[in-house]
């Protein structure tokens, strides 16, 4: 299949080839005809699998088939949950809008408002957006969505994980009923089902992971260690190992300031990436972690959402997350873009429910490695030592953190497949490949 046949526009597979794809990703193929009828869209498909172009194409060819306004009010709204995935949104935006004379901006908070309300005065046919900056332009009528056109729901796991459901659900409110709605999602929660009956009509279902294809998987390793030694281990994974460049999750802000400074310690360039860090600090923790300047990125789950970093082959969780559906999108940060990768899960002894919440999910059994040298002492983390009657395994607090209810039970196949598969199914061979 070619992005000939899927019937776009000569000017599109043009900025296309620019882009260097060859041939479509999995959820390519199936959305972007889909998209071009104009019918409503319900996807399952994580960062990594080229959704993004899945629905950038199809919609700037409708949006420039159209006759345009001359004043160019939001035609199309991409809501985001975080910057950082907004901007990198927008860039693909550009890379193809420009080819048929589309203007794209993006608009989030933890910045000056004043050029992104500069931008829309002079007026953008596609606005990308996180809810908050959104709602608060509109407040303010600085901003109008009376235009809008198509809406696009972009990681709306996410969205609602990160509570911006109320917001978004101001803003259906705030767009004309006669408009097309597209949503994509990693995990499909009863809350994210309930979202989407709620405001898409008769959608088409795709998926990025179909489960007739061979996929290469990504490598899921599980190692037992105590927790006052993960932070040796880690550095010992990557000294030995000689990898340069690790994706490696804390649950904390803390813990992923702390960890940063340790490797720093040991001579292993770093940066840690989490909420409390303003947006330059995080563009240039990114770009240094992309030009290969800095080795080690620690991140938590949420400051994480959305990077593009293709071809990243090491993913380390140096703590489990409490929601199993964060697992999954963290190792689909590794094998990008079709290439294979290895997830590495350091499990301490207060963490052995979490792993089992993660296999449930994801319907698999992880190995259990010990490394030799870091054998748990800990009874807690000691598998064999628990079976001789010693301290049973603490159990992860249900009621520390709220989210757990939301995800409970949200095991279900797309979140399976995205979890086991990597690249999102692109095949074993994997004939697309990421542009860097
Ligand atoms: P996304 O899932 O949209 O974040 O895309 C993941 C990565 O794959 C990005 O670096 C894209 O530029 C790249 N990509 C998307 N579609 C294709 C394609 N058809 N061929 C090669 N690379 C692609």
């Amino acid at each position: 299949m070619s992005f000939k046949e899927l019937g776009l526009s000569q000017a599109l597979l043009n900025a296309i080839e620019r882009k260097g794809y060859e041939i479509p990703s999995p959820i390519q193929e199936k959305c972007i005809p889909v998209v071009l009828e104009g019918k409503d869209v319900l996807a399952s498909a994580q960062t990594g699998t080229g959704k993004t172009a899945g629905f950038a194409l199809p919609m700037l060819q409708r949006l420039s088939q159209e006759s345009q306004k001359h004043n160019r009010p939001v035609r199309a709204l991409i809501l985001t949950p975080t910057r950082e995935l907004a901007a990198q949104v927008l860039e693909d935006v550009n890379d193809f809008g420009k080819a048929v004379d589309m203007r794209a901006a993006v608009i989030f908070g933890g910045v000056s408002q004043v050029p992104q309300v500069k931008a829309i005065r002079n007026g953008v046919d596609v606005l990308v957006a996180t809810p908050g900056r959104l709602l608060d332009l509109v407040d303010q009528r600085l901003l109008s969505l009376s235009n809008v056109e198509i809406l696009v729901l972009d990681e709306a796991d996410r969205m609602l994980d990160m509570g911006f459901l109320r917001d978004i659900k101001r803003i259906l409110a705030l767009l004309p009923s006669k408009r097309q709605n597209l949503l994509f999602s990693a995990t499909f929660s009863k809350d994210i089902r309930k979202l989407a009956e709620s405001f898409l009509n008769h959608p088409v279902t795709v998926s990025a992971t179909p489960e007739n294809t061979t996929v290469e998987k990504i490598v899921q390793r599980t190692i037992r260690v105590d927790k006052d030694r993960k932070t040796s281990l880690t550095i010992k994974l990557i000294a030995e190992g000689n990898w340069q460049q690790v994706l490696v999750f804390t649950r904390t802000k803390h813990g992923a300031n702390r960890l940063s400074e340790k490797l720093q310690i040991a001579n292993i360039s770093s940066a840690a990436i989490h909420g409390n860090k303003t947006q330059n600090a995080r563009t240039a923790a990114l770009a240094g972690f992309k030009t290969g300047k800095i080795r080690v990125l620690v991140a938590t789950d949420i400051a994480a959402r959305g990077l593009d970093i293709p071809l990243l082959p090491h993913v380390i969780n140096f703590e489990l997350p409490n929601i199993p559906e964060d697992y999954v999108h963290r190792i689909g940060r590794t094998g990008r873009a079709g290439a294979s990768g290895e997830a590495i899960s350091l499990v301490g002894g207060d963490e052995v429910d979490y792993v089992k919440a993660i296999e449930k999910l994801l319907g698999e059994q992880f190995k259990k490695d010990i490394i030799p040298g870091y054998e748990p002492v800990d009874p807690e983390t000691a598998p064999e030592k628990k079976q001789q009657g010693q301290r049973p395994p603490r159990k992860p607090n249900p009621n520390g953190n709220p989210r757990n209810k939301k995800s409970g039970g949200g095991g279900n196949k797309s979140g399976a497949g995205a979890g086991n598969k990597s690249g999102g199914g692109s095949g074993g061979n994997s004939k697309w490949k990421g542009r860097r």
